[in-house]
């Protein structure tokens, strides 16, 4: 047990982790070139601000959330999700008196206690991005052209983008009940999550993972039809917007989306090829949100795309992700004075940013350049102590395997001239 990780939990090691780093400095640059600028939010909240954004009949504040009592019995909890602190840090800096909108992007670790599967995990990964301060559809227009472009950047060619409307709070009162009229012959059929979702919040047993559910909601009323005249010109000028920036996509009116606080717009972008957790990304527009946990009213829209999925894709698609290179230069030496040098120049060149190594393990030479081969260095510089009595090193390249003698004061020249090739 002390040598395994928890059940639901990955560790990235270093021989994985340059795919991670690829991905993030990706959407770094995707979210600057776009003007997004990055927030971070404690690991932990209040748990009352999940409960009351995320929403108290949803899958997450159900039986998802990591939450506990700290040593002050307050109850806290690990962050499921990362758009409610954002919301939460905007309100508390009163970001909302500066100029708006407010953009802005995150990368984090979130917390879900599930069944975990392939894509499904109980701690995972998510980007994601927010513009506070605009309820016109040019802003959900602009993230999910930001999450197309990031997509396709990634070389992912697969992923099809589903967007619907779930309206406003005032429209839903129609298809509420008329979805309450639809679901009362089966309702002793539905699963007990579903039984309470009946009274509270039926829109979310449309969204219910239990199969048995999932064939009774079947030719359920759709939101798109009970749709108010603002949310239907909404929806309409959204698809406008995505047709003249050139981004694809099909309007299915069966996206219901995990969280409660959505409004208007809802989107994912789907990939067919890694089995059932197809969507990578999910997002839609909250109007409400900023106001419920005690903000001003002021509008918002984002998405969470999860890191995971998302290199499962990138695989799917045959995505190469280039690794990094080894090191430039490795410094192999023998006697005392080759070591102290090795040392000394070692240094030298690491300072002028050629990435070098050094085996640390004092091997015999031999196993020095060995080690070398294994981490793929380019040029190897042999120092003994005859080579410094002439003044002389010899550099190794390694990849053909000849050698040259090269004079002691050349030799970071001479490295950084190669470095450049
Ligand atoms: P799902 O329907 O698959 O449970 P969700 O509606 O709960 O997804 P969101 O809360 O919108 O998902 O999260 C956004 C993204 O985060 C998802 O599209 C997915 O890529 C990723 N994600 C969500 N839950 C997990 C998880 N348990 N493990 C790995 N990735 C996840
Ligand atoms: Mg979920």
């Amino acid at each position: 047990m002390l040598t395994n990780a928890p059940k639901g939990t990955k560790d990235i090691m270093p021989k994985d982790v340059y795919k991670w780093q690829y991905v993030e400095k990706k959407f770094r640059e995707i979210c600057n070139n776009y003007g997004f600028k990055e927030v971070r939010t404690p690991v932990f909240e209040h748990t009352e601000l999940f409960t009351r954004g995320v929403g108290d009949t949803t899958d997450i504040v159900e039986k998802q959330m990591y939450t506990f009592k700290d040593y002050a019995q307050r109850s806290i909890t690990l962050k499921p999700e990362g758009t409610s602190p954002v919301v939460r840090a905007f309100v508390e800096h009163k970001t909302y008196a500066e100029v708006q909108p407010t953009k802005m992007f995150y990368i984090i670790p979130c917390f879900r206690y599930e069944k975990p599967q392939s894509g499904r995990l109980r701690e995972f990964h998510q980007l994601g991005i927010e513009t506070f301060g605009t309820g016109n559809m040019l802003a959900d227009a602009e993230i999910i052209g930001l999450a197309s472009d990031f997509l396709s950047e990634l070389g992912i060619k697969d992923v099809e983008l589903h967007i619907n409307s779930i309206g406003c709070p005032e429209c839903r009162k129609k298809h509420r009940e008329a979805l309450r009229e639809f679901l009362l012959p089966k309702y002793d059929q539905l699963c007990d999550a579903c039984k309470g979702r009946f009274d509270k919040n039926p829109m979310r047993i449309l969204d219910c993972k239990s199969p048995v559910c999932q064939k009774l909601v079947q030719g359920a009323p759709m939101m798109l039809d009970y749709l108010c005249d603002d949310c239907r010109n909404a929806f309409e000028e959204l698809q406008a917007n995505l047709t003249a920036m050139g981004v694809d996509f099909v309007v299915d009116p069966g996206i219901v989306r995990g969280l409660d606080y959505y409004t208007k717009t809802a989107f994912e972008f789907v990939s067919n090829n890694i089995g059932a957790q197809g969507t990578v990304c999910g997002g839609g527009r909250y109007d409400n949100l900023i106001e419920e946990i005690g903000g001003p009213a002021i509008p918002g829209v984002g998405f969470g795309l999860g890191i995971e999925r998302l290199l499962l894709v990138m695989e799917a698609n045959g995505v190469e992700i280039p690794e990094p290179d080894g090191a430039s230069a490795f410094i192999a030496f023998m006697g005392e004075r080759g070591r102290n040098y090795a040392l000394k120049l070692t240094r030298e060149l690491r300072d002028m940013g050629i990435k070098t190594e050094m085996d640390v393990l004092a091997r015999n030479l031999k196993g020095q350049l060995k080690y070398a081969d294994r981490i793929g260095a380019k040029y190897a510089v042999v120092i003994g102590d005859n080579e410094l009595d002439e003044g002389v090193v010899i550099l190794k390249d390694m990849a053909n395997s000849t050698q040259e003698s090269v004079k002691i004061e050349n030799i970071k020249n001479v490295l950084i001239e190669k470095k450049g090739r």
